[in-house]
């Protein structure tokens, strides 16, 4: 298929300073959790995208120097020349392809805890450490400020060595030195540096300046720049310094990427925030430079990327979410696919993989991640092993993935659902409160499986072990999902709430289902995941009183990891739900319950005409161990293999479960990824001789 011509314009050449995309697909540098200590995987990763389509693959954040050190968390570092060959290696992978390599530079000043390195962070002013009470940051003395300068340089320098064609100055997210440097919270300096706009922001252009000497005409000079911090007349504002710092060096860079700051609300997620939602300050850039300009907002869909361009939002369409659900957008927009694209659901589990320093994932891509730690690769599939035929028994996100797999390896599939819809818990869930684009992770695959004919669907077919032994498949795979426990049974309880048997006692899904309808409603949050926010937000909704009570210090804890923790607390109490952290529910009664603290035991009688379970799920095998403990049964009915996937296996994430299904899929009847006891090749550090 050939592309609509509606999409011509988002192929159309770019020129960038000395070099030149071959298109307006720009993946903006974002983090992957890989970086320096898994370069192989790093390199994979970036090769793919390129493969994939895009003109511009950038890095994720590069230190330049050990003072700035964020280990354990892993990005690249460009500390001396024997770094140079993790770059290389991704530089050979992207050009192979034909897209430009970008290396964003980056000194992370008082947001780095040198934890690692063990050198006191830098900051302009003596100060706190961002993220850590300890160590504090130093601020830095005119020695430090040109011994800055001079590592930048110099990793600059190697940035080229290594083949990069655009080289990034980084001073977005809060958490950049010369973005310290610029705000007067940090910046409490009285010297040159210090004090005026144009004191603060002389370290900035300083280091525009060396960049461009140390890298000359051999690459682009891109900068990174978060023009608003969305925190009002408390951070950098777009209509105030925001534009004031673009028109003082708009013809500096060959290049401005623009964003807000800082990292959540950059990389907000689709509960709250639309495609699109840095617009309102990003889209003023433009008129301040004569050069290219690209920046974000979860662009999937290719009419709003033709909308940003030929309205003069941007001259590229960036991408980091987009580009991680889904690395070939630009190929199958320019093959004409588009219904083929994997849109991004704005979950930010991929952000979660980085903050708990290991390599990402991502809940639409179950790839990311595996290029080459498991040879993966997001267009093609192994061929199949046999002609032998799989019954799937559950469509939600686990079966829907396994089926859709094995289909296009062409094996004859049957799945096998329940419910009227496909979907399992996504379909419930993304009727919650701000999901509605999670629904993406069954739209998406269904989509898939209606253009393969080797693949029946079966719906409202609830299989029991007898349905199940006269299908007669040989190859049975269950995907049964989880059921929520009713019990009160959790991280904190490992045994019954008393009073949990009660009328008044629910579960996620009557909630979903509209059945708790008098308030004042406790929801008991010993998940820690999103459930119990989520639920919160849905009965505010139906106007009912919301008492959420959690072991935890934090409401919904787990969206630390995806950024979202403030914005769902802050929401939950600006509704008027009553929070009770670092509270146990110890037992519920009619009309009331009994909850006491975590650390004196005390006991407080909380008002509650219903109550909402959110702790743990069981998973729904009971069908598959009439099989699997029962050897005699599978050869009766012909049956040589039998398992389980996603929730049903053990109850996970979407992300997990998805996983899940690919791998079962993938490696079905195939040769294992890894070798051994070992699933998947390893990165190995090099003893020195
Ligand atoms: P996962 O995330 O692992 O895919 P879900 O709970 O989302 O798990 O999906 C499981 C699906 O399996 C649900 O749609 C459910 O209706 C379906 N299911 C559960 N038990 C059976 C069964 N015995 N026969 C057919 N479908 C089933
Ligand atoms: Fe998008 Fe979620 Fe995948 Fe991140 S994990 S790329 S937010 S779908």
């Amino acid at each position: 298929m050939s592309r609509d011509p509606r999409y011509d314009i988002l192929f159309e050449p770019v020129k960038i300073g000395p070099v030149t995309s071959k298109n307006r697909f720009f993946q903006v540098p974002h983090c992957t959790g890989m970086g320096s200590n898994w370069p192989n995987a790093h390199a994979a990763l970036r090769g793919q995208r390129a493969e994939g389509g895009w003109g511009v693959v950038c890095t994720e954040e590069v230190m330049i120097h050990p003072t700035s050190d964020e280990l354990p968390v892993s990005s690249m570092r460009l500390w001396d020349d024997s770094d140079i060959p993790d770059f290389a290696l991704a530089v050979e992978k992207v050009h192979e392809h034909g897209a430009l390599f970008g290396v964003e530079l980056a000194h992370g000043g008082l947001s780095r805890a040198n934890l690692t390195s063990r050198i006191a962070p830098l900051a302009p002013s003596h100060q706190a450490n961002k993220y850590a009470t300890l160590p504090q940051a130093r601020g830095m003395d005119l020695y430090d400020i040109a011994e800055f300068r001079r590592w930048h340089s110099e990793a600059a320098k190697r940035a080229v060595k290594a083949g990069a064609d655009i080289v990034y100055v980084y001073c977005a997210h809060n958490i950049a030195l010369p973005m310290h440097f610029l705000l007067p919270r940090y910046n409490r300096r009285n010297d040159a540096y210090g004090g005026k706009l144009e004191n603060r922001v002389r370290l900035l252009r300083e280091l525009l300046e060396d960049t461009r000497e140390a890298i000359g005409d051999k690459a682009a000079l891109a900068l990174r720049f978060a023009v608003d911090e969305r925190m009002g007349a408390d951070g950098l504002q777009w209509q105030e310094e925001g534009r004031e710092v673009v028109e003082m060096l708009a013809e500096l860079p060959d290049l401005w990427d623009v964003n807000v700051s800082g990292w959540e609300h950059d990389s907000k997620t689709s509960r709250f925030s639309e495609e699109g939602f840095q617009e309102d300050v990003i889209s003023g850039v433009k008129a301040l430079t004569t050069k290219p300009v690209v920046g974000v907002g979860r662009y999937t869909s290719p009419d709003s990327m033709v909308r940003v361009i030929k309205s003069g939002i941007m001259d590229f369409i960036g991408a980091a979410r987009p580009a991680i659900a889904d690395p070939f957008l630009p190929k199958k927009i320019e093959n004409g696919r588009i219904d083929d694209i994997r849109e991004c659901i704005g979950c930010n589990m991929c952000v979660s993989g980085n903050i708990q320093a290991v390599p990402i994932r991502c809940t639409q891509n179950p790839i990311v991640g595996e290029e080459w730690r498991r040879d993966w690769h997001p267009e093609t599939v192994p061929p199949k092993g046999s002609d032998d035929q799989v019954l799937i028994v559950g469509g939600g996100p686990a079966g829907l993935e396994a089926a859709r797999v094995l289909g296009e390896r062409g094996y004859p599939v049957t799945l096998a659902e329940r419910e009227k819809q496909l979907g399992g818990r996504v379909t419930f869930e993304s009727k919650l409160p701000g999901l509605a684009a999670w629904a993406r992770v069954r739209d998406w695959r269904i989509g898939q499986l209606n253009k393969l004919t080797n693949v029946d669907v079966y719906l409202e077919s609830l299989l029991d072990d007898n349905d199940v032994m006269n299908f007669g498949a040989p190859h049975v795979v269950f995907a049964t999902g989880s059921t929520w426990r009713r019990d009160g049974v959790g991280v904190t309880n490992r045994s019954t709430i008393p009073g949990a048997g009660g009328g008044n006692v629910h579960g996620p899904i009557d909630v979903m289902d509209g059945r708790v309808i008098d308030g004042p409603v406790l929801i008991f949050d010993d998940d820690h995941h999103t459930m119990g926010g989520l639920l919160a937000e849905k009965l505010l909704d139906d106007s009912l009183e919301v008492v959420l009570v959690t072991p935890s210090t934090l409401v919904s804890e787990f969206t630390t990891l995806t950024l979202e923790q403030a914005f769902i607390q802050t929401r939950l109490l600006e509704r008027g739900a009553v929070l009770h952290t670092q509270k146990n529910l110890t037992a519920i009664e009619k009309g009331h319950c009994w909850i006491s603290c975590n650390y004196t035991g005390r006991e407080t009688e909380v008002e509650a005409a219903n109550v909402v379970l959110v702790t743990a799920r069981l998973p729904n095998e009971a069908v598959y161990h009439r099989f699997a403990k029962h050897p005699d049964i599978m050869e009766l009915a012909d049956i040589k293999t039998v398992s389980m996937i996603g929730d049903c296996l053990a109850p996970q994430t979407i992300a997990a479960a998805v996983h899940d299904g690919h791998l079962y899929a993938r490696e079905f009847d195939a040769e294992p990824s890894g070798q051994g006891d070992v699933p998947y090749r390893r990165e190995r550090m090099i003893l020195e001789s």
